[in-house]
């Protein structure tokens, strides 16, 4: 469909996005459109779907799609994780498995207040749901702000992928509703000890960092500091302070601005 990742939306709920990342059963694409949709939502991003974008027409997800089958079809399918987080300000990791490096952890309930601010500030924010098989690679999670877990049965704790998002989805509608009753001291308390939504400046969106690590990763090679052929786990470790420090698109600017000058200095000379 022709509508854009970035499309400005009009309410809090319009800035939510729920992207399915590599989903490779049908079912699981309906049943997320239902669960989606029961809870007010209706934005769903289809990152490179195992059957292509043919699977918003496929019967199993219509059929569990059910009254939900607009959501389904409005349904956005885009080549990659990249293209899904386009012009989004605040993304968070859902992932069944901990991990040793990436974003910092949340709760689930913290992580919907945290991105109910940043939606009420007019951000674009999204929840990214990782494959049915083998859940979101490390460098998925790295592309986010924040990484959640659901906390359930230790000994048996993977979910189905739509069960995990309707609880992320049903923690969004609260946390959005208590936003569109002014209930904002309550948003706020569930947001601690994170201090993100504490700027009222714009926030940089996930594709301005990308960008913005690319330029300084080469400016990194350029300065001898980083070595191409054995880069350790600096890139990941700067994306993890990235993620912590909430970064703002001037910070971002700032940042690129050091980058091009360090690449240009030898011209300079
Ligand atoms: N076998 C995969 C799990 C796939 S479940 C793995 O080992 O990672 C499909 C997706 O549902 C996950 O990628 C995650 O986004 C979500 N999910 C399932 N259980 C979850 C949990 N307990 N906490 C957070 N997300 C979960």
């Amino acid at each position: 469909m022709s509508q854009s990742a970035a499309a400005s939306p009009s309410s809090v709920f319009d800035q939510v996005r729920f992207v399915l990342n590599e989903t490779s059963h049908p079912g699981n694409v309906g049943s997320a459109a239902r669960a989606i949709k029961t809870m007010g939502f209706g934005r769903l991003v289809l990152a490179a779907p195992r059957a292509g974008a043919e699977v918003l027409r496929d019967p199993e997800a219509v059929a569990l799609a059910s009254g939900a089958d607009d959501v389904l079809a409005n349904a956005l399918v885009v080549p990659d994780l990249a293209a899904a987080l386009q012009g989004v300000s605040w993304a968070v990791a859902l992932s069944a498995r901990s991990r040793e490096y990436g974003p910092p952890n949340a709760e689930p309930r913290e992580s919907a207040a945290i991105a109910v601010q940043h939606a009420g500030q007019g951000d674009a924010v999204a929840f990214v749901f990782g494959s049915e098989r083998t859940g979101l690679s490390n460098a998925d999670v790295e592309r986010c702000n924040a990484l959640v877990h659901i906390p359930a049965n230790p000994v048996y704790s993977s979910l189905n992928l739509s069960q995990a998002v309707q609880l992320i989805a049903w923690e969004m509608r609260m946390a959005c509703l208590a936003l569109e009753r002014g209930d904002v001291a309550s948003v706020a308390e569930a947001a601690t000890p994170s201090p993100s939504a504490a700027t009222t400046e714009a926030l940089a969106t996930r594709d301005d960092v990308e960008g913005m690590l690319t330029h300084l990763e080469r400016a990194l090679v350029d300065l001898d500091f980083l070595d191409p052929d054995n880069p350790k786990k600096l890139m990941t470790r700067l994306r993890r302070l990235f993620a912590k420090s909430h970064l703002e698109r001037e910070e971002v600017n700032i940042l690129r601005g050091i980058a091009k000058h360090i690449l240009e200095r030898k011209v300079r000379r």
